[in-house]
C-alpha cells in the first residue's frame, strides 16, 4: 500500500521484494518490507520498522545501484559496485555483484572508506532529519496503516537500535566475530545460533578466535537461545530463510547436537515447510571435525528441508606453512579432509562443503605451488559446489596487490574460486 506524497514523502506500508535473493547487478532487494522516500534519498525498514537499506537518489550519491544496509550487529556497511561493472568487476572475485566495505578492520583486498565520503555519509544527516520530520509530523489525517508504521520507525530510534544489537549478542552469548563466506548467497542475513564455543585449534595468524577451549553447549541452553531469538526476531522472521549454527568449530558438536538444533530451530522459526521456499544451513567445520563426522550426520542433515553448506578451514596444504601459521594439523590431514570435502560433495545433492586457503605477502612459494597443485588436480564439480575461499592474511600488507596473484590462482583452480572477506554479526 503506498500514498501520495505527504510533506514530500512518499511512504509505502509494505512491499514485496523477490521471495529469493537474486544475484543482480541493481540495488538488493528482497522479502518484506516498507519504504519511504524523499525527493533526494530511499529509506527501507524491515517489518519491525527497523531502518535497513538508506539509498541517495541525489545526483551526489556514488551509483545508483550502491547502498548503505544497516546489519542485526548495527553495523552500517556501504555496498559498493566497484570501479568495474559486469563480469570482471567485483563478480569475479567476490562472486557477487557488490563489495560490502565495512566500517571496521577487516581482511579485504580493496578498502573503501565510505566513512570519509561526505556524499555517503550525508545519508546519515537525512535518515536524522527523517526521523525528525516523522515525529513532529500532523499524523490527522494520515491512513491508519501510515500511522502504525511511522509509530514503528519512532519506536526504533538509534538508542533503541544499538540496544538491540547489544541484546542480541546477550541471547547468543558475545558478538559474532565472523560469519561463513557461503552467507553472501543470503546476503548475510542469518539468524545465528550457537551450538559450541571456543575452536579446537587456536592458530596463530587468526583474528577472529575466541580464548575459550572448543565445548559444546548444552540441548537446554540451546532450546532457551531458540526461544529467545523467535521473541527477538518477532514479526521479521518471515524475512530470514537461514540459520548459522555457530560458533567457530559447530561440526565438532556431534551430529545428535547439530541435528537436535536444527530440526528444534527449523521448526520454531517456520523453516522448512511445505509451503516454503528451501531453507539454508550454515556452520563452520575444521580439520579434526569434518574428518572424524560419520556418515550418519550427513545422511541426518540430508534428510533435512535445507541446503547445509559447511565451510572448512583448510588454510594450507604445505607442511612448513601449517606449522608457521601455528595450525596443528599435517598437510596430509588436510589433503584427507580435501578429498572428503569432494566425496560428500559428489554423494549429497542438498549438502555443500567450501574450504579456505590463506593468501598473503607473507606465504611462501610453497604454499602457493602446493596450493595450485591441489586446485588443478581437483575434478570439476559438475554442479559448481565445492567453492574455495582465498582469504587474505588480516595484516598482509599490499592487501590489493594480491588481487593479480588470486586471478592466477583461480585461472588454474577447477573449482569455483572467490576471495572471503571476513564479516561480523
Ligand atoms: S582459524 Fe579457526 S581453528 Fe584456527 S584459531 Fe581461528 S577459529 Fe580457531
Amino acid at each position: 500500500m503506498t500514498f501520495s506524497p505527504l510533506n514530500n514523502l512518499l511512504i509505502s506500508v509494505e512491499k514485496q521484494g523477490p521471495g529469493t535473493i537474486k544475484k543482480d547487478t541493481f540495488p538488493l532487494r528482497y522479502g518484506k518490507y516498507s519504504e519511504i522516500k524523499t525527493s533526494e534519498y530511499e529509506f527501507r525498514f524491515n517489518l519491525n520498522g527497523e531502518i535497513k537499506f538508506v539509498r541517495g537518489l541525489n545526483v551526489n550519491w556514488p551509483h545508483p545501484a550502491e547502498q548503505l544496509k544497516r546489519t542485526d550487529g548495527n553495523d552500517w556497511v556501504y555496498y559498493s559496485v566497484g570501479d568495474k561493472s559486469g563480469e570482471h568487476g567485483i563478480i569475479s572475485w567476490l562472486g557477487e555483484y557488490y563489495l560490502p566495505c565495512l566500517p571496521y578492520p577487516s581482511n579485504s583486498i580493496w578498502e573503501v572508506n565510505y566513512l570519509s565520503n561526505p556524499n555517503i555519509m550525508n545519508a546519515f544527516a537525512a535518515w536524522s532529519q527523517l526521523y525528525a520530520n516523522l515525529y513532529g509530523m500532523r499524523k490527522d489525517g494520515l491512513h491508519s496503516k501510515a500511522k502504525d508504521l511511522i509509530s514503528l520507525i519512532l519506536n526504533n530510534d538509534d538508542r533503541v537500535l544499538y540496544k538491540r544489537s547489544q541484546q542480541l549478542s546477550a541471547i547468543i552469548g558475545g558478538r559474532l566475530s565472523v560469519l561463513p563466506p557461503d552467507t553472501r548467497h543470503v546476503d548475510y542475513e542469518i539468524i545465528p545460533l550457537m551450538i559450541a564455543d571456543g575452536c579446537l585449534y587456536h592458530c596463530s595468524f587468526c583474528c577472529v578466535q575466541t580464548e575459550q577451549p572448543f565445548k559444546a553447549r548444552s540441548r537446554s541452553e540451546i532450546l532457551a537461545q531458540i526461544r529467545q531469538l523467535k521473541v527477538f526476531y518477532g514479526r521479521n522472521i518471515e524475512n530470514y530463510n537461514a540459520i548459522f549454527l555457530g560458533n567457530h568449530d559447530a561440526l565438532a558438536a556431534g551430529d545428535d547436537l547439530i541435528y537436535m538444533a536444527v530440526s528444534e530451530a527449523g521448526s520454531a522459526f517456520g523453516f522448512g515447510g511445505p509451503c516454503t521456499k528451501m531453507s539454508r544451513l550454515y556452520l563452520f567445520g575444521s580439520v579434526d571435525s569434518l574428518l572424524k563426522s560419520k556418515n550418519k550426520l550427513f545422511e541426518k542433515l540430508s534428510g533435512l528441508p535445507f541446503h547445509t553448506c559447511i565451510n572448512i578451514g583448510f588454510e594450507s596444504i604445505d607442511s612448513k606453512t601449517l606449522a608457521f601459521l601455528r595450525k596443528p594439523v599435517s598437510a596430509s590431514k588436510v589433503r584427507e579432509a580435501f578429498k572428503k570435502m569432494c566425496k560428500i560433495n559428489a554423494a549429497y545433492a542438498n549438502i555443500e562443503i567450501t574450504g579456505n586457503f590463506l593468501i598473503g605477502k607473507t606465504l611462501s612459494p610453497e604454499h602457493y605451488q602446493s596450493l595450485v597443485e591441489l586446485l588443478e588436480d581437483a575434478s570439476a564439480p559438475s554442479d559448481g559446489k565445492g567453492a574455495i575461499y582465498l582469504s587474505p592474511i588480516k595484516d598482509s600488507p599490499g592487501k590489493r596487490e594480491l588481487l593479480p596473484q588470486f586471478f592466477e590462482i583461480k585461472n588454474q583452480s577447477k573449482r569455483p574460486t572467490f576471495i572471503y572477506l571476513i564479516q561480523r554479526l
